[in-house]
């Protein structure tokens, strides 16, 4: 597919009102398909662009490219990173990053340090609770050199048995507070939106509606993630709250002067997650896609 007279492909981005799936996982991290494959499914259920956002590494971009661009289908260069901030857990996606960036190739490194550190730990607590090999078992679930999240464990336990669903293997084993619960060591959300900045990308507030706050906290968090330089917050993805979140979401955005994103989360099909979902923006919203830093790779 050609996307217009320049690179970027932003004219034909801007002319059609496409379907965006701006946040989704693969076998690079803890979704159930490659890169390759999660590209042909996007297309076939309807998705017109597609940012390939796996936790804290953007190796599966390059193949999601090239098969995007041999089926004709929009992709965009992303990674969903891991931050802390009052303790808490929140995801920053980039969009359109540049993968080959030394700062965040730099980051990239670290956090998978991180990460194995952390997987490993959790694989010897789920071993006390008679899971043996649970930590070589998840990983060979994944892509070899994968980034390894809690989503990958409690898919591993739900094909030993261990829980009828992933959210029961979170109640049970991988949530906080649960046995085999290892705390993060994340960096902060300035060093994250910083390292995005970095790498030319697009910094977005991921799914703020989804880490437990209280209203008071989520404003707090928008306007913190605003003053590290943050430009845009997901509005719209396909476990919503409620109808009108949506609204109110944009609204803050709005008034922090943030662009608007959408994405699916996808990882695997669920009944209330799919690509192709509608993930409409509200029409007061800014889309992230008319951001001048918005790019298509192919
Ligand atoms: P981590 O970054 O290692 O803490 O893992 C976070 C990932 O675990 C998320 O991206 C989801 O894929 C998955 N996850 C978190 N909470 C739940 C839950 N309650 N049920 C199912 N999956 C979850
Ligand atoms: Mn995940
Ligand atoms: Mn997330
Ligand atoms: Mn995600």
């Amino acid at each position: 597919m050609e996307s217009g007279e320049n690179n970027s492909g932003l004219d034909d981005v801007h002319l059609w009102p496409m379907r965006y799936d701006l946040h989704s996982h693969s076998k690079a991290s803890d979704g159930h398909y490659t890169p390759a494959e999660l590209v042909a499914l996007a297309k076939k259920k309807g998705v017109e662009v597609l940012a390939l956002t796996d936790h804290d590494t953007s190796a599966g971009v390059a193949e999601a490219v090239a098969t995007g661009k041999s089926i004709g289908m929009h992709v965009v260069a992303g990674i969903e990173l891991s931050c802390l901030w009052h303790r808490n857990q929140i995801h920053i996606v980039g969009l359109s990053i540049d993968p080959a960036s030394p700062e965040l190739r730099d980051l990239e490194k670290s956090q998978a340090e991180k990460r194995d550190i952390r997987a490993r730990e959790i694989g010897l607590r789920l071993e006390k609770h008679g899971f043996k090999d649970a930590y070589e078992k998840t990983k060979a679930m994944a892509a070899p050199g994968a980034s390894i999240t809690r989503g990958n464990y409690s898919r591993y336990l739900v094909s030993v048995g261990a829980g009828a669903t992933e959210e029961s293997c979170f109640s049970r084993y991988l949530g906080e507070g649960k046995p085999a619960y290892v705390e993060p060591n994340w960096p902060d959300m300035d060093t994250i939106v910083k390292t995005i900045l970095a790498a030319g990308g697009i910094p977005v507030l991921a799914h703020p509606c989804r880490y437990g706050l209280k209203n008071k906290w989520i404003l707090r968090l928008v306007k913190d993630f605003r003053s590290c330089g943050g430009e845009a917050i997901e509005v719209t993805g396909a476990v919503q709250g409620s109808s009108s979140e949506k609204f109110i979401l944009t609204e803050i955005a709005n008034k922090h002067e943030l662009l608007c994103s959408c994405g699916s989360d996808f990882h695997h099909e669920k009944p209330s997650l799919d690509l192709g979902t509608d993930l409409s923006i509200p029409e007061a919203g800014k889309p992230v896609w008319k951001s001048p830093k918005f790019r298509l790779e192919c």
